[in-house]
């Protein structure tokens, strides 16, 4: 990053701060404005989601599940198993190409917005005013000497802090455990151990990050924050304080004339305070930032309050998007492509799943009728969330047939086991045989949708046999 001739790249790019994370305790001030609005609203609705979609029921059960002890995960009426997993690569690629894409036009706004460890940092933080006071109110509280008011506090302050995190945790399990039982179970004290465990570890993992590492997080350990960043192009739009109007800064009193030689910026450190990651956007670009707008909003209030124009810091690009394609949109094409290939799966996605497997207790038997009977488990898989009905037939052109029951039921989302005998009817074959071994095939069909699937078998008929 250097400093350039154009005032506006400078805008951006000069600073003077790359590298020199702020280390220690961020006490950032509460900031109300555009920006936060929208970020609270966004981030409510976002919690309500969260919290409301284990509660949805579909067909009698909960609709959206991580059955881990079955192996499955349900969405409504799709129920996804291991092998199913292609899907989940496919959405992988789509939301990486999307939030490059997301990333190139608007920078780290993910970070700034909708990131899980913003949102909580954010919730924290606003307990800790609550219980400790303003941003300057708890930096004096923690380097005040011990005394029965500052411990009171505290104590407060990381009581509500657990509970949200364990509140967090246990509505976290419950996409992988029936949101009901989970509940009542953990309230009466009766989930088993390793339930309580699970829950317990994921609320000491939200109280230590979001109460104590919080920006840490992003600076030091999120892959993304730093991968991100390798994303911005001259025409990504940026939170960016616009130099040009606000040097030489400088203090000055309200509703008079604005000093000469001065520029907007009336050196109040607001846009400092309330940055959640501690830094001051004045210095340009740096990679800590988190494109979440509370300096802007900080900003706006000063310079309503000097009947100054707003956007002193604001988002803006170093160059404006060219109309047409553009590499950027390379990216979106990239994510479309990978959501067209992920619907492609789906539609042709099979709604069971057949094996067959040979007997291996006998190669073969001889039955009453004398003739040479062969076993065989076919372990049937409904990937539905309805009953299904199969049928067994196989090559009658061989002389083979099927012995006992040709039709059975497979329940929602089962994985069934259903033994057959095959029997070979055809013992003029006798004398006719070069191999022991003969391929024949088993077709089971989805009696519903008319799905087939052939499976190529060996049977066996020793010349011992005759
Ligand atoms: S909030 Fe605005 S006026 Fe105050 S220091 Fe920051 S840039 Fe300058
Ligand atoms: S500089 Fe402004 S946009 Fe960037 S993280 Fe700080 S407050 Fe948010």
């Amino acid at each position: 990053m250097s400093k350039t001739k154009d005032s506006n790249q400078a805008v951006i790019f000069q600073t003077s701060h790359i590298d020199k994370p702020r280390e220690g305790k961020i006490y950032f001030r509460e900031q109300k404005g555009l920006f936060q609005r929208i970020r609270r609203y966004l981030s409510s609705l976002l919690m309500l989601v969260f919290i409301l979609l284990p509660w949805i029921e579909f067909n009698g059960q909960q609709a959206i599940l991580f059955d881990v002890g079955q192996q499955q995960f349900r969405f409504f009426s799709l129920v996804l198993f291991p092998q199913d997993f292609t899907l989940f690569m496919w959405l992988f690629i789509f939301s990486a190409f999307l939030l490059f894409y997301i990333t190139r036009l608007y920078g780290r706004i993910w970070c700034g917005y909708t990131c899980p460890q913003t949102i909580w940092m954010l919730m924290f933080n606003w307990i800790e005013r609550r219980v400790e006071g303003t941003h300057n109110q708890s930096k004096a509280l923690d380097k005040a000497p011990d005394s029965i008011n500052k411990w009171a506090k505290k104590s407060i302050k990381h009581v509500l802090w657990l509970n949200l995190s364990l509140l967090t945790a246990l509505v976290f399990m419950s996409y992988f455990i029936p949101a009901k039982s989970l509940y009542i179970d953990f309230i009466n004290m009766q989930s088993s151990f390793l339930v309580q465990a699970w829950v317990y570890f994921f609320a000491v993992c939200t109280y230590i990050n979001a109460g104590w590492i919080k920006d840490k997080m992003c600076l030091h350990m999120c892959p993304y924050a730093r991968f991100q960043s390798a994303f911005f192009v001259k025409t990504t739009t940026l939170m960016t304080y616009d130099t040009a109007r606000g040097e030489g800064r400088g203090p000055r009193k309200m509703n008079q004339a604005k000093p000469e030689g001065k520029g907007d910026c009336v050196d109040c450190n607001l846009c400092v305070q309330v940055c959640p990651v501690g830094i001051d956007i004045r210095n340009g670009l740096q990679y800590e930032c988190i494109n979440c707008g509370l300096c802007a909003d900080a900003c706006d209030g000063v310079m309503a309050k000097f009947n100054y124009a707003k956007g002193l810091i604001s988002y803006k690009a170093e160059q404006k998007q060219a109309l047409g394609f553009s590499f950027n949109h390379v990216y979106g094409s990239l994510a479309c492509l990978s959501f067209v290939f992920m619907l492609t799966w789906f539609e042709f996605r099979d709604s069971s799943e057949v094996n067959v497997l040979r007997d291996r207790q006998a190669l073969y038997r001889i039955n009453t009728q004398g003739d040479v009977e062969n076993t065989y488990i076919i372990k049937t898989l409904n990937k539905t969330q309805q009953v299904k009905e199969y049928q067994i037939t196989t090559d009658k052109m061989l002389g083979i047939e099927i012995a006992g029951d040709k039709v059975f039921t497979v329940e929602p989302g089962q994985l069934q086991t259903h033994v057959i005998a095959v029997v070979d009817k055809n013992k003029n074959r006798l004398g006719n045989l070069d191999s022991p071994f003969k391929d024949i095939e088993l077709v089971i069909t989805d009696i519903a949708t008319d799905e087939r699937f052939n499976k190529a078998v060996s049977f066996y008929q020793s010349n011992d046999a005759w």
